[in-house]
């Protein structure tokens, strides 16, 4: 099923694109949480971690590598940044596509709520 973030890697629908390559989008969330909240999105649409296969390892392996290349291009890589992936509705997931988000520039608590 097609989701907005489909409709943002097809730019059918504006985003802020910070990061771009052929199997990888990053961009500034609608609704931040932290002075910089990026989301980085495999441009495969895989509608949440449960469903990624082995063949979708080195593709998923992409967003970490991709979110600290941002965290030090945003100046906060050093200082420390939040990395979250959602899953289903207990986890806090709303757009059924994976995606990792990326929040810098705060100090963030632990347990997450
Ligand atoms: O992890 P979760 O599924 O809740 O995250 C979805 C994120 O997508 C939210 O942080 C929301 O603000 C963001 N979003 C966005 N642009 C949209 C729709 C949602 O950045 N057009």
């Amino acid at each position: 099923m097609s989701t907005l973030f489909s409709q943002i890697i097809a730019r059918e629908i504006p985003a802020d694109i910070v990061y771009e390559d052929d199997q990888v989008l990053a961009f500034h969330d609608i609704n931040p949480q932290a002075p910089t909240h990026i989301l980085i999105i495999p441009k495969k649409p895989i509608a949440t971690l449960n469903d990624l296969t082995e063949e979708d390892q080195a593709l998923v392996g992409r967003l970490p590598l991709v979110a600290a290349r941002l965290a030090r291009q945003f100046g906060f890589a050093d200082d420390g940044y939040r990395v979250v992936m959602n899953c289903n509705d207990d986890g806090g997931q709303t757009v059924y596509h994976i995606h990792m988000h990326l929040m810098g520039g705060r100090r963030f608590t632990w347990p997450a709520g």
